[in-house]
This record gives structure tokens, C-alpha cells and sequence, in this order.
């Protein structure tokens, strides 16, 4: 699962830091955000030799930082054993978080591994380009190595931490023969945007562009500017709505959470709420679809109107219908009247069914997706379909499990690992997350346009297009008077320069990418 270090013969390892905690004195410092927390050398566990760092929290996250050394990076490597300890069921999205600080430019950077197998020593290993491309020739001081995870107790034992340089041979992940045909190079337009700028930005090299909910009309005049200068349109469409009239009229069931209270969400897997709503507003989609050129469609799962936003892995529907389900398929001999509703999640826990309850929600999901995927493919069988604010959740994961087969895998739209970090090795390791439960797709890595400058956003998407996944952007909003439909402000020269260098190595891929050595070479002079 993770990079291997390749020690090419010609290029011998220089170990710039080894700590095997053996010795008592130790150089690493502690962050954590919990209101109590420790850092102490300790025999309780080790992966090697008698002692091991551990590092604890009672919540939320912690950093342990290990300065003093200072290398140049020449194709460095970060190798360590790890054993994280966490509630995967309180906490299902914690992440292992390594960092390393550039001297040269004075920041951080890291990448995130996520929902790490808790409980057991585990081998990290990864090039430094794989925590970030903005990495590659810097002088590097300090390394970061935590956890990061909700409102619940971690603790993190390290052994045997190492940095070589002139390590790894770098490969790029795809070569140009298996690399995906559709790698999307994407902006992402929000409602009443119109294609004024289309052209410009087809020019520098984007190849689609996401359009939420547009009206049908600029559906069409998009799709006539896509094909005119060469993108694909996608639409954006939310599948959940606030129906609370419609719940007040006990026409549809409240989504019932944690706190056994009917919540102002609608159960996500009742049948009449995507009779009604959801499929058809798709259905006027796919039918203009065999109209107008569109490519796809990605579903939005955030809430629109609603107090509570989104659907997350904690927040798993209790209603009776969903309840009552569980109990049917996992054979459990239990009539429904025996679980008011307060009790249910209390149930799920002290019996550790929580994750097996996910699972069947899951699952359910994946099973209405293949159907409406179905029902799709019957009035368009070119439509894509996908889900875009993808993150790793029952709800999620079953769409893009059900929307995708191998033929036409599903595009897995994601803010996350990406949007204000940059690209990393994350990319991957969210994607094999998929990948190990059989979901067809295609991970396509988010990136917030505000959060970056031009040259480093080039260096992202340059290391997005050379490992074969693409990209898309989220353009920052003009606010728009009452009535007035939102506009994004037009493309600097940088901007389009920034995407313009993507065009050209998407279609030349291997090696360090053109704009990364031309930032090299400008750190080599700062030096
Ligand atoms: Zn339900």
C-alpha cells in the first residue's frame, strides 16, 4: 500500500536522522490539542529494541516534532514504525498526519494517511514528494509525525524513525500507455455562472468544467461552448433537500440520529423521498442529456436547507424502517417495539454492531445507486454518474459503489485530502480505501484556487496530471447583490499560465515535471 523506497545502486542512502528511542534523552517535542496530554519514552510497546516514543491525547489530535538536522533533498525518504491507538468507531475518520517543514520557503507541509488499521505496528514509508511536490530540492529542518481524530482519546507509539536522502528512485504512478483516458482537468462553476471566460480557460488546457445546478438554459449554451472549444460539461445536482413540509405532513420520515430524536433530515433510504424528489429531477437531466452533449452527472450529498448539513459516518439513520431493517438482515430475532428510539445507538455500541450497521447502510445505498444507475442507462447509456464533496461515509461510499461498474467507473469528486493542503500521496491512499471494498472509480483530487499562488497551484496539478488523476478547482465567488447570480472573477494571466503547464505534461508524463525543476532552480539560486 505504500511507496516503496527503491535504493537505486548508483546512489548510496545518507541517513540524515535515525531514532530508535533507546536511549532515555529524547529530541522530540509534543503539540496536542486535547486538554490533557503526554509525550514519554516508554517500554510499554516497541517495535524494535526495548523502548518506544508515545504520544498521547484526550482529543482531537497531537503533533510530536523532531527538529535539529538540516538536509538538502535529494530524492529523501520517511520510514517509521507506528502503532495508533483510537476508537475507530467514536473517531471512523482518524488520520495519521507526517509533515516536514521546508527551511527554503519556511512552511509546512504534510500529507494524511487515513483510518490507519488501529491497535498494531504498522511500517510508514514514503518519498518526500509524496508528502508534497513543493518539497522536491528544499532544505528541510523538521519533521512531523501525529494523529488527528475527534473528540476521543489517542495515543501514538513511534519506533525506529528514519529520514534517508538520495534514497528513492521517483517513479511517476502511471506510465503514458496504462495512464486513465479520462483524466478530468476540471473547473467547478456554481449556480448562474455563466460561460464568459470559457474559452480562455479551454485555451490554457481545462478539458471539463462542473456546473451545480445550472438552469436548463445555460445547461445547453455551456454545452455549445464545450463543444466549440473542446470540454465537457458535468452537472452538479444535491440529492437532499428540505422536504420538512413533507415530514410535518407525515408524508416522509425524519432521519432519526444518535439522540433518538426525528432530526430535519429525511431518512436518506426511503423509498418514496427518491420517488418523489431525486430521480425525477435527475430524469430532466438525462433526458436533455440525449439533447445536449452533457457528460455526466455528479450528486452532491451535503444537505441544501436543512439545519443539520450532511449525513456523516457518526450520524447513521435510526429510524424505524432503517432499525427495524438492520435487525431483519443481520438475523437478529429482536421485534422493533423492544428499542425506543433513545436506546437504539446505546444498543449498536455496547453489542459493537456499530460497524457492521454502517455496513448495511452501506450497502442499501449501493443497491438503490445501481438501480437508479440503471434506470439512467435506460434513457442514456453514455451519462457518467458520480458524487462530488466525496468523503470516505457509508452514504458516499455507497453511491460511488453503486454509480460505477469497471466499464464506466464512477468520478469520486473530493475536497479531501486535497483542497488547502495540496497533492500528496493521500490521493492514493483514499482511493485504495475504495479500491479494497471493489468500488469502481475515479478519484479526482480538489483544489481550493484562494489557497494557493499560481506557482504552487501549478506544482499540484502538475503532480495531479503526471500520476494520472486529474484535477478540479473551485474558483473563489464574487458576492452577488440580492437577486443578482454569483460571478467568478476573471482569470489572471498567472492562473491561466498555472493551468497552461498542466496541458502540456498531462500528455508527456514521467519525470520531474517542468515547473517543479523551474522551482528548484530558484530555490538552488536562493541558496
Ligand atoms: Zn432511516
Amino acid at each position: 500500500m505504500l511507496l516503496q523506497c527503491v535504493t537505486c545502486d548508483a546512489r548510496r542512502p545518507d541517513t540524515v536522522i535515525f531514532d530508535d528511542f533507546e536511549k532515555a534523552q529524547t529530541q522530540w517535542s509534543l503539540r496536542q490539542s486535547g486538554s490533557r496530554g503526554a509525550q514519554v519514552v516508554t517500554t510499554e510497546a516497541r517495535h524494535s529494541g526495548t523502548q518506544s516514543l508515545l504520544s498521547e491525547t484526550d482529543r482531537y489530535g497531537l503533533q510530536n516534532i523532531r527538529a535539529e538536522f538540516r538536509y538538502k533533498d535529494d530524492g529523501s525518504c520517511v520510514s517509521f514504525w507506528y502503532l495508533l491507538e483510537y476508537d475507530p468507531v467514536d473517531s471512523p475518520d482518524t488520520c495519521l498526519t507526517v509533515g516536514l517543514h521546508s527551511e527554503t520557503d519556511d512552511r509546512f507541509y504534510s500529507t494524511v494517511l487515513p483510518c490507519p488499521e488501529p491497535a498494531r505496528w504498522n511500517l510508514f514509508e514514503l518519498e518526500t514528494a509524496g508528502i508534497s511536490p513543493l518539497l522536491i530540492g528544499d532544505w528541510i529542518d523538521q519533521l512531523s509525525i501525529g494523529g488527528v481524530g475527534r473528540a476521543v482519546p489517542l495515543k501514538l507509539h513511534l519506533d525506529d524513525v528514519r529520514i534517508e536522502n538520495h534514497g528513492p528512485k521517483r517513479k511517476p504512478r502511471h506510465t503514458a500507455a496504462s495512464a486513465p483516458v479520462d483524466c478530468p482537468r476540471a473547473l467547478y462553476f456554481p449556480r448562474g455562472v455563466m460561460p464568459e471566460q470559457a474559452e480562455a480557460y479551454a485555451d490554457a488546457g481545462i478539458n471539463a468544467v462542473f456546473l451545480r445546478e445550472p438552469s436548463q438554459e445555460a445547461a445547453v449554451e455551456w454545452t455549445a461552448y464545450g463543444q466549440k472549444c473542446g470540454f465537457a460539461v458535468w452537472l452538479v445536482i444535491p440529492a437532499y433537500y428540505d422536504v420538512r413540509q413533507w415530514m410535518d405532513s407525515a408524508r416522509l420520515r425524519s432521519a432519526v440520529f444518535a439522540d433518538g430524536l426525528p432530526d430535519d433530515l429525511v431518512c436518506p433510504l426511503q423509498d418514496d423521498y427518491w420517488k418523489l424528489f431525486v430521480l425525477p429531477i435527475l430524469l430532466q437531466w438525462v433526458r436533455l442529456s440525449c439533447f445536449a452533449p452533457i457528460q455526466g452527472i455528479l450528486l452532491d450529498t451535503n444537505a441544501v436547507g436543512s439545519v443539520h448539513s450532511s449525513y456523516t459516518d457518526v450520524d447513521s439513520c435510526l429510524c424505524d424502517d432503517c432499525f427495524a431493517r438492520f435487525l431483519d438482515i443481520s438475523g437478529i430475532n429482536e421485534r422493533i417495539e423492544s428499542f425506543p428510539p433513545p436506546d437504539r445507538w446505546g444498543w449498536l455500541t455496547d453489542n459493537k454492531l456499530v460497524l457492521k450497521y454502517r455496513e448495511a447502510l452501506e450497502l442499501r445505498t449501493r443497491i438503490r445507486a445501481e438501480i437508479l444507475r440503471e434506470r439512467i442507462r435506460a434513457e442514456n447509456g453514455n451519462l457518467r454518474l458520480g458524487v462530488l464533496d466525496f468523503r470516505d461515509t457509508w452514504i458516499n461510499a455507497g453511491l460511488a459503489a453503486g454509480f460505477g461498474d469497471a466499464e464506466a467507473p464512477s468520478m469520486v469528486v473530493a475536497r479531501d485530502p486535497t483542497f488547502g493542503r495540496g497533492y500528496s500521496a493521500a490521493v492514493r491512499w483514499y482511493s485504495e480505501r475504495l479500491e479494497q471494498r471493489s468500488v469502481h472509480h475515479h478519484w479526482v483530487p480538489g483544489f481550493d484556487l484562494k489557497e494557493f499562488s499560481p506557482q504552487d497551484l501549478s506544482a499540484h496539478l502538475l503532480a495531479a496530471t503526471t500520476a494520472g488523476d486529474g484535477y478540479w478547482i473551485e474558483l473563489p465567488v464574487e458576492p452577488a447583490a440580492d437577486g443578482e447570480t454569483p460571478r467568478v472573477a476573471p482569470p489572471t494571466v498567472e492562473f491561466l499560465n498555472a493551468l497552461r503547464s498542466t496541458k502540456h505534461d498531462a500528455t508527456s508524463r514521467g519525470g520531474k515535471s517542468s515547473a517543479v525543476r523551474r522551482r528548484s532552480k530558484l530555490t538552488d539560486e536562493k541558496q
